[in-house]
């Protein structure tokens, strides 16, 4: 059976002034993945690593200048926006600042019922009873109903957002930095969350974040973007317990834990210096220039030479597989051929 989301060689290209000259640059540059019916995919990386933008080219906010995005086994890239229509009520987002996307004079209740009635869904009795059991489903309830979202915290505003996101009944919830911008603890409240509503709605999740910790309670894979592309995309268990790109292995040392008592594993080194600019990204391999492992790879290929993502790499864990873009994979598997 095909996967739910199939994205294929997604390249989104931005035009921006730099230096006085107008440019085009490809803030997401090849990336592909599958998220499966029921499965949460967590894509993580830096600001500027293009994770965001993918969201936004997968729900049309953004047009694919190259590639493809199939939902359901149908092609989205091409669609018209009233052709886009019937397929965004499946695949819903949910923001970082969900204050941003409420209508501070509008209750919560109203906010709740406005999808359906957008969607032409349900009669408005039944629709209040949607909304209340929406509400109910994320921790909040009936008195919440015409509250407006002054009132609310920063987590309970977040499950609001969740709750919107939910009302249409999706199959894919995008998760765009859904707790970047809350405290630790309510983070692992907003993360158990989803994770209870993903069991209870057989809900899929495409989850962007900008650090580690907070994927590794929820995602059954994670893929790790730089400028734009994946450099690694591997289960959980294989992420956490044997990262192979330098990159995901200076990340994992930066990660501060949701759970004290999380293991840190092996002590790795934090990355130094900044990831720099899509705009005018570094030749060959992107993390040149912040590589501690770069000296190891003979004939400044990693200067050069674009290191492709390996083809998946089947184990004895029927889920597991593991694709990494760096020279060293190759050098290793060289050496030990000879
Ligand atoms: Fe480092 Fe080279 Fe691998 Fe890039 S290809 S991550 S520079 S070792």
């Amino acid at each position: 059976m095909s996967a739910l989301l199939e994205v294929r060689g997604l390249v989104t290209r931005y035009r921006a002034r730099t230096r006085g000259r107008a440019i085009t640059f490809a803030a997401v540059d090849g990336v592909s993945f599958d998220v499966e019916r029921g499965r949460a995919l967590g894509l993580v990386g830096e600001s500027g690593s293009g994770k965001s933008t993918v969201a936004r080219t997968i729900v049309g906010l953004e047009r694919a200048a190259v590639g493809s995005v199939k939902f359901g086994g149908v092609e989205l890239t091409s669609l018209s926006s009233r052709a886009w229509r019937p397929h965004r009520r499946r695949i819903q987002l949910v923001f970082q600042d969900p204050y941003a996307s409420l209508d501070p004079r509008q209750t919560i209740g109203s906010a709740l019922v406005e999808p359906l009635v957008i969607h032409g869904l349900m009669r408005p009795r039944e629709r209040r009873i949607k909304a209340l059991a929406v509400l109910e489903s994320v921790g909040l309830d009936a008195r919440h109903f015409d509250c407006y979202p002054h009132e609310f915290s920063g987590g309970q505003r977040q499950r609001i957002g969740i709750a919107r996101a939910l009302v249409l009944e999706p199959e894919l919830l995008i998760c765009d930095e859904p707790v970047s911008a809350l405290d630790v603890s309510i983070q692992a409240q907003i993360v158990n969350l989803l994770g209870e509503l993903r069991a209870r709605l057989s809900l899929s999740y495409l989850f962007i974040a900008h650090d580690l910790a907070v994927v590794r309670h929820l995602c059954d894979e994670i893929a790790v973007m730089y400028l734009g592309r994946i450099v690694e995309h591997a289960s959980r268990e294989q992420l956490f317990g044997d990262p192979r790109h330098p990159y995901t292995q200076g990340l994992l040392a930066a990660v501060p834990s949701l759970d004290p008592g999380m293991e840190r594993g092996p002590r790795r080194t934090l990355i130094a210096g900044d990831p720099g600019s899509p705009l005018d990204p570094p030749s060959g391999c992107r993390f040149h220039p912040r590589c501690p492992h770069k000296s190891s790879v003979p004939n400044d290929r990693c200067r050069t030479e674009t290191p492709a993502l390996s083809p998946p790499c089947e184990d004895s864990i029927p889920e597991s597989f593991r694709r990494v873009a760096c020279h060293l994979e190759t050098t290793a598997i060289g050496a030990s051929k000879q």
